[in-house]
């Protein structure tokens, strides 16, 4: 299929680890920001084939994982109310709060329903005004154009029963918390692609210029994935580093426009807390002022809610790639995707899953 084959060509990929493994003289340590980067490393092996030069690290890049276990429990506590619909995509059905799932909530009786867009939740507030119809807007910078294009839709139809639970952050600013962090190890970035076919890659050039890291914006199929690392470890090699597109089939330096516009029209900028990380000063999005009738925060009371994180869970040290999911004690024994204890298990873009899923526990426990 065109444009698939071609970027998991076993010969084009062989021909890449070669390069890389012949280049990288140092120990470099590159962070690939997006869980479904992540996914394709560890799917692929990838890791395992690169020079022990060089090591992968797993960033904060999957919106599941970093949401907030409070906001989770607040979704579940509206979901549960009598005249609420609550919608959100399959991912978040799943993810624990403090003591149930939006699953369990349903199976209880709540109305929450699966959409496969913000959209389709503004459709069914229109056609249910006696409801109040909620939608979980999660995510970082790919997703949340459309979570702002369904408010600005519902405020345009005059339909005033639809409101968002927004948990929405942006990638810069986390960038920036790691390269600060006294822990930090990462000498270069591989961008997520989609984030950057959005808001584009001229936010990362002062970063790079500033921290005196690589930043390359990335695809996420394996030969993608290999002709970043190649492009990363070969500026670190050659001590320069600058901005550079490997997704160029998909990402322009100013990004889509029109989607960086709704985002201003709809959202403000605000400091958000991300799970396992703590707040970051100006790194999410919430509803601003001139919308804050569809900000289902404002709308719901349930403020008071106290969360409590397992205490076996590492997974604020994996997001912030101190450690590897087959580092805490508890992966694939008190937690699986069957009873997963953090966000990184549930999730299908989280680490532990990914580890899971391809066998990297059975792999390294028999080293
Ligand atoms: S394996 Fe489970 S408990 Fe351990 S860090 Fe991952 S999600 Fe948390």
């Amino acid at each position: 299929m065109k444009y698939l084959d071609e970027f998991r060509d076993p010969k084009l990929a062989k021909y890449l680890i070669e390069k890389i493994n012949k280049i990288a003289s140092k120990k470099w340590a590159i962070m690939e920001l997006c869980g479904g980067q992540t996914h394709t490393i560890i799917q692929y092996g990838i890791d395992q084939l690169l020079s022990e030069n060089i090591e992968m690290i797993h960033g904060p890049g999957c919106p599941v994982c970093v949401t907030p276990l409070e906001v989770i429990d607040r979704a579940i506590e509206i979901a549960k109310r009598k005249n609420v619909i609550f919608t959100s995509f399959g991912d978040m059905l799943r993810v624990p709060g403090s003591n149930e799932d939006l699953l369990k909530a349903k199976s209880l009786g709540a109305d929450v329903r699966i959409v496969y867009s913000p959209l389709e939740a503004v459709k069914i507030a229109k056609a249910n005004p006696q409801k109040e119809v909620v939608f979980f807007a999660v995510g970082f910078e790919t997703t949340a154009p459309a979570n702002a294009m369904a408010i600005k839709h519902a405020s345009d139809l005059g339909v005033t029963n639809f409101s968002e639970i927004v948990s929405q952050v942006l990638v810069p600013p986390a960038m920036e918390a790691i390269l600060n962090s006294p822990l930090n190890r990462v000498n270069g970035f591989l961008a997520a692609g989609h984030v950057c076919t959005v808001m584009g890659y001229w936010e990362y050039e002062p970063i790079a210029e500033k921290y005196s890291v690589p930043i390359v914006p990335t695809g996420f199929e394996p030969v993608d994935m290999l002709e970043g690392i190649y492009l990363a470890v070969k500026q670190l090699e050659e001590g320069i580093a600058f901005v550079e597109n490997q997704y160029s089939r998909s990402i322009k330096r100013e990004g889509n426009e029109a989607a960086q516009n709704i985002l201003k029209e709809v959202f403000q900028i605000e400091d958000k807390k991300w799970r396992g990380i703590g707040e970051i000063p100006q790194s999410g999005l919430g509803i601003n002022k001139k919308y804050e009738n569809y900000d289902a925060a404002l709308k719901f009371d349930v403020t008071s809610i106290k969360t409590e994180e397992s205490k076996l869970c590492i997974s604020g040290e994996i997001l912030q790639g101190n450690k590897k999911p087959f580092e805490c004690p508890a992966f694939g024994k008190e937690c699986s995707p069957v009873n997963p204890l953090g966000a990184t298990m549930v999730s299908n873009e989280g680490a532990c899953a990914a580890y899971y899923k391809y066998n990297r526990y059975k792999y390294l426990v028999n080293q």
